[in-house]
Formats: structure tokens, C-alpha cells, sequence
């Protein structure tokens, strides 16, 4: 993907995000991985149902941006997942409700696997990359949330070494997901966020 072509998907993701409520204000991030190694990802406090090409920037492979804006705060969580998954072509991050909420709530999970939202008895689970059946859990890892994003990306990595995962909660903040291209990162982005939503109804039900 060229640079002029990833920033047309970033800024249509925006909108796509805003429209559903999953971005409030200057919140959420997306990226592209390049051709050239690099990663094209949305400038830092810019509104994502109002950007355009000129709110999409450059960072090197590691998350160093290569012009003097500044790039998303959250860039090396994004850098990690392609550095972990060389597959990947989108990265996209959500600060909606649903996954604001539960990461709070739920997923106090045993201390040896790490806190987890475990997905399962759901048929929208199939529209995740690599689930071919509603049998089977599928593990939402939780994290805690901190202002030291390295350190969250240096989580994120260990726990994926465990055991990949289709995406994560950060606690009272918001979901991480991917896919090899933005479009498939946007499918597990509404997939998530809809089992999410399901998994919050249901416990409300007390079931
Ligand atoms: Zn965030």
C-alpha cells in the first residue's frame, strides 16, 4: 500500500468510527502498514470523523515519526502488532462504550494466563480471523491501562508470545484489534465490538 491510498482508508475508517460513537472527540487511531516498512497513522489529537489526507503521517517501523508532527500517543502499540504479526496490514483502535466499560468490570481472570474476556456460545465469532465454528472460546485479553505506553506494548508482546490473540481491551479505555488489511481490521473492529456488546447484555440479564 502507497502512502496517498493508506491515508484515503485512514480517513475513511475515521468517519466510519465516529459514526458509530467509537471515537468520541480526538479519541481512537488508526494505521496502515506501507510498502516501504513504515507505518501511515493519524496525528495526535485530531478529531476522526473530521480528518483528512493531511492528518495521516509517517513513523518508521519502530514508532519514530519521520516528520515533526506528532504521531498518535498510542503508536507503539501499533508498531508492536506488525512487528508480532507480519501478516498484518491495519491496525485500528476504539475508545467505545462497550469496551470502555467491561475491560473495568470483567476479566479478572486466573493470575498465571493474565486477565481475559473469554467469547463463546456466539456464530459472529466466525467472522474472526482463524475461528471456523461458534464452538471453541475465543480469549479477549484485558490489560491494565497506564499513561507508559512502551511498557503496555512490552505487555502486549509477552502475552502474544503466550498465545496470539484477535485483539485486546485496555482497561476503562478501549479496544485494540487488526487484520491484514484496514477493511479486515474494520470487520473485527464491529465483530468484536458487537460480541462485546452481546457479552455486556448478557450479564446485565444475570445469564
Ligand atoms: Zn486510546
Amino acid at each position: 500500500v502507497q502512502l496517498s491510498e493508506a491515508a484515503a482508508q485512514i480517513v475513511d475508517a475515521g468517519r466510519w468510527l465516529d459514526a458509530r460513537g467509537w471515537a468520541p472527540a480526538t479519541a481512537g487511531n488508526c494505521s496502515v502498514l506501507l510498502d516501504s516498512g513504515r507505518i501511515a497513522i493519524t496525528v495526535s489529537g485530531r478529531h476522526k470523523g473530521r480528518m483528512t489526507a493531511d492528518d495521516v503521517m509517517v513513523v518508521d517501523g519502530d514508532g519514530s515519526p519521520i516528520d515533526d508532527r506528532r504521531p498518535s500517543a498510542e503508536t507503539p502499540l501499533h508498531a508492536a502488532m506488525y512487528r508480532l504479526d507480519t501478516s498484518l496490514g491495519a491496525v485500528v483502535h476504539t475508545h467505545s462504550v462497550v469496551s470502555t466499560v467491561l475491560g473495568r468490570v470483567l476479566g479478572r481472570g486466573e493470575p498465571d494466563r493474565g486477565a481475559a474476556i473469554d467469547l463463546e456460545g456466539y456464530e459472529q465469532l466466525k467472522a474472526l480471523r482463524g475461528v471456523s465454528t461458534h464452538e471453541g472460546v475465543v480469549s479477549v485479553p484485558v490489560f491494565d491501562n497506564t499513561q507508559d505506553v512502551a511498557s503496555l506494548a512490552r505487555t502486549v508482546e509477552e502475552r502474544w508470545r503466550g498465545r496470539p490473540y484477535v485483539g485486546y481491551l485496555i482497561r476503562g479505555h478501549g479496544l485494540y484489534t487488526w487484520g491484514t488489511t484496514m477493511q479486515d481490521a474494520l470487520n473485527a473492529v464491529e465483530t468484536l465490538e458487537f460480541l462485546l456488546t452481546c457479552e455486556l447484555e448478557r450479564r446485565k440479564l444475570g445469564s
